[in-house]
């Protein structure tokens, strides 16, 4: 079934209807692997959200907690023998719920399953990106000064929210602008970067909206292998947020708004495809019907590169690669990060076990649903530790940020990269 921005309701019920209680789904589901509950099963949601849409059974604060605490990994969608489109139908279920407890007024957050500040980020923050390069500068400073750690223990340390989302990010350094002696601390991005060499083509490259603040490294890297390879690379200064947080929030239309202002930002150049560094805006863009072509930056990179052209620096070092849940279960794109990395002398490269399982990041679960989400992070930490390895690769921001600071609790050495990031070390980025 095509992603659509809204579902009728005997669309709903026909797709809930497909499901044939099988159960093959729930072995691979990771709250009901936790909380061993039918009803926090994706068989046992598909069956409340029937029951609520043919009002068999009341949209109560049970159903409501029950469906907050799918993760939308979507690991039941790639094992259902049916097909069962739970990704729309959990979608819609979030937007009957929203529609159920809207404010009287659009500017008042006062929605009682979401957290104020989740409210806030997706209404006031995520959709701006001046504003969000403002507050990358704002907390870069923070951390710089010293004075972040003290923040987090005593003005932030109540707001649940807040604190679990400064926990996550990362140190934020500001590049040195060599001609003038001087920090650089406005990130501002050309539009335009060209090939090194022979150009064979011109891509566009996707930013998102929270790797703008924690990951202009991923997005440099990304540059530097792309203009390395031959392709010029355009960053239009009018795309926006992917609209995945709203589309899982119960906002289609506000994601479907977004998507039409980054199709109209990029539709102004001709780009070869739209190349994305992080696998959630890649499924969020990839699945929604006014699509343009879009590529995970690893699968666009075995396809296009010509591997014969560059040189790599050998890393003897095992290098564990990480599935996160929108690049295995949505864009079905997991086995280009290994493939791309094997490109590394000496590199030892395996696949993280268990890693059809979500780490807990999840977008905004990690700081919507933190209970949970310990759990998932601390299994993932474990089995982690048990590799061996000396590095993480994987190809979404937020699972990036997730894992790492869980890394950081520990002590653990381990780094987390991007798989273009490693890449683009080894090629000679520094
Ligand atoms: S595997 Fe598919 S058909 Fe079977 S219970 Fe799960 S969702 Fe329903
Ligand atoms: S999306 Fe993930 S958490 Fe939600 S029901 Fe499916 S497997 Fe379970």
């Amino acid at each position: 079934m095509d992603k659509a921005p809204d579902l009728t309701k005997k669309q709903l019920i026909e797709e809930s209807n497909r499901c044939v209680a099988c159960g093959l789904c729930l072995p691979h589901c990771p709250t009901y692997r936790i909380l061993q509950s039918e009803a926090d099963s994706p068989r046992g949601r598909i069956a409340m959200i029937n029951g609520v849409v043919t009002n068999r059974i009341p949209l109560n604060e049970k159903f409501i907690l029950h469906l907050d605490r799918c993760l939308t990994c979507r690991a039941c969608e790639s094992v259902c023998p049916n097909n069962v489109a739970y990704g729309d139908l959990i979608d819609q279920a979030r937007k009957i719920i929203l529609a159920s407890e809207m404010p009287p007024h659009p500017n008042q957050h006062t929605r009682k399953h979401q957290s104020a500040f989740f409210q806030t980020l997706l209404a006031s923050w995520i959709t701006r990106p001046a504003r969000l390069e403002r507050l990358r500068s704002l907390i870069g400073l923070l951390q710089n000064s010293g004075m972040f750690p003290l923040l987090q223990k005593t003005v932030f340390s109540n707001r649940g929210a807040i604190a679990r989302m400064l926990k996550q990010l990362p140190s934020i350094t500001f590049p040195v602008d060599k001609q003038h002696k001087k920090r650089i601390f406005q990130r501002s991005w050309q539009t335009f970067y060209p090939a090194i060499g022979q150009e064979k083509g011109q891509v566009g490259l996707f930013l998102g909206c929270i790797a703008r603040i924690t990951d202009a490294q991923t997005l440099n890297a990304a540059i530097y292998v792309l203009n390395h390879t031959g392709y010029s690379v355009r960053i239009p200064a009018e795309q926006t947020c992917c609209g995945a947080l709203h589309q899982h929030a119960g906002e289609p239309e506000k994601a479907q708004q977004l998507m039409q202002q980054n199709q109209r930002a990029f539709s102004e150049h001709d780009v070869h495809a739209i190349i994305t560094t992080a696998s959630g805006c890649g499924a969020q863009i990839s699945t929604t019907k006014e699509s343009f072509r879009v590529i995970d930056i690893s699968k666009f990179l075995i396809q296009a590169a010509d591997w014969n052209t560059l040189t790599f620096k050998p890393l003897a070092q095992k290098i564990a690669i990480h599935d996160p849940c929108s690049l295995r279960h949505v864009l079905h794109d997991q086995d280009y990060p290994h493939q791309l990395l094997k490109h590394i002398p000496d590199a030892q490269v395996v696949f993280l076990a268990d890693n059809d399982q979500c780490c807990g990041a999840a977008g905004a679960y990690c700081i919507e649903q933190p209970e949970l989400s310990d759990k998932l992070l601390d299994a993932k930490i474990k089995i982690l530790m048990q590799s061996g390895a000396q590095i993480l690769a994987t190809s979404n921001v937020g699972c990036a940020m997730h894992i790492a600071s869980g890394l950081r609790d520990t002590g653990s050495t381990i780094e987390v990269l991007h798989p273009v990031t490693l890449l683009a070390r080894q090629i000679g980025m520094q």
